[in-house]
């Protein structure tokens, strides 16, 4: 895989996969600028090497030409970030789209329409990849976000190009950082998982045993835990289906030295709702009325204690409901922890949409050591699967 890096000068068109899949408002305001920054040093690059950058990228999970889905707003956004004129191309292949590039000059910047527009995209039509490679003479793919997909625009288009294929400044950061915590982690090395359900991250959480000190369990998930434990829950979130899972986690944790650190207490709550009047009790002893929807004071400190004592920290998932100020504190508090064991030295990483967004609220982005943009490609490359997008570039 060659990265865009070493290359002096681009002078051609460049077709850049990016991820622009921002979350938006329903006025269609984009409420997070994060995937379009990450994409700003590639650009610059290209850009400031001659070249003409063609952007192309995806945006939700159109069904037809929904201009609900439109990458339009992001070009107004981009052109700030950028500083300079975004021409914006109402499709994404066909004559138009190339005329539309071909009166570009060197320095300038396109954003093409978006690619789900078409379904060949999700469906790796090579018909449709060539059509795309069509607008450009060299392929830039930065597109970490989508790097777990086999579409048309991220794994196949590459067999179009050959040898004028380059990884992006974004996806190589991406791996290093990525490599750096499962190649070579300082140790202790310690996970912290949270989020609503174990199902979607069991993978994660059987690869990561393999190479990790401590895994701390917080959210949603660890009442599954808990109840398989033997504890009372109450009516807080559970997949009994993964009753026997949790307990095989706990097991192969064990046969692996590795330590499984759960919640001991837990804020509770009648409703799913930003109570006020929340209560705490043992973790293991519920009320049969109530559901837990944060870890409590008890399970912060000795969360606290096992971050600061670790030398490499990986998160994904919040400890709670951290979108309702009343269950926040726990997401917020381990947060701060892991900013202060970064500070005294550990490297940490954050992935995952919603640690990213909890992260975000808190004020923590600039305290950790590096936050991916990736969530479901994130999670995969720490299984351990090859993604798509970045073999296609080797
Ligand atoms: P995930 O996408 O699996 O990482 O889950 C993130 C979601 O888990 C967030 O929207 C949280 O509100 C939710 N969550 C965290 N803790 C709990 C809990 N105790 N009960 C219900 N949902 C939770």
């Amino acid at each position: 895989m060659i990265g865009i890096r070493n290359l002096k000068s681009f002078n051609k068109r460049v077709l850049i996969r990016v991820d622009f899949n921002v979350p938006l408002d329903k006025n269609q305001r984009i409420t997070d600028t994060t995937r379009i920054q990450a994409a700003i040093p590639t650009l610059q690059k290209i850009i400031n090497s001659g070249g003409i950058a063609v952007i192309i990228s995806h945006l939700g999970r159109p069904k037809s030409k929904d201009t609900k889905l439109s990458l339009k707003p992001i070009a107004k956004k981009l052109s700030e970030l950028l500083n300079q004129k975004i021409f914006f191309s109402e499709d994404c292949v066909g004559e138009k789209t190339l005329s539309d590039i071909k009166k570009l000059n060197s320095g300038e910047v396109i954003l093409l329409e978006n690619l789900r527009y078409y379904k060949q995209e999700e469906q790796g039509d090579i018909s449709f990849s060539e059509k795309l490679s069509n607008l450009a003479d060299i392929y830039v793919n930065d597109a970490f976000g989508t790097a777990h997909r086999a579409h048309a625009s991220t794994s196949i288009i590459t067999r179009f190009f050959k040898k004028n294929c380059f990884c992006g400044l974004l996806l190589e950061k991406e791996i290093s950082n990525l490599n750096l915590v499962l190649k070579s982690p300082q140790r202790p090395f310690t996970a912290v998982i949270g989020g609503a359900k174990i199902s979607g991250k069991i993978e994660v959480i059987l690869s990561l045993l393999e190479k990790i000190d401590k895994i701390i369990i917080g959210g949603g998930m660890a009442y599954t835990f808990i109840k398989a434990l033997g504890g009372n829950i109450g009516k807080s979130i559970v997949e009994e289906d993964k009753l026997a899972l949790a307990k095989k986690i706990i097991e192969i944790a064990k046969e692996k030295n590795v330590e499984l650190i759960l919640p001991v207490d837990s804020i509770n709550s009648i409703s799913f709702s930003n109570n006020k009047q929340a209560s705490c009790s043992d973790i293991y002893k519920i009320p049969d009325d109530k559901m837990g929807l944060d870890i409590g004071r008890k399970s912060v400190l000795l969360f606290e204690k096992h971050i600061l004592e670790s030398k490499t920290i990986l998160w994904n998932g919040p400890m709670g409901v951290f979108e309702f100020s009343a269950f926040s504190n726990g997401t917020k508090s381990i947060g701060k922890a892991i900013c202060t064991s970064t500070l005294n030295g550990s490297f940490s990483l954050i992935g995952g949409g919603d640690s990213i967004a909890a992260s975000k609220l808190f004020g923590l982005s600039e305290g950790v050591s590096y936050i991916s943009t990736g969530g479901g490609a994130m999670l995969e490359y720490i299984e351990g699967k090859e993604l798509p997008g970045i073999k296609a570039l080797s």
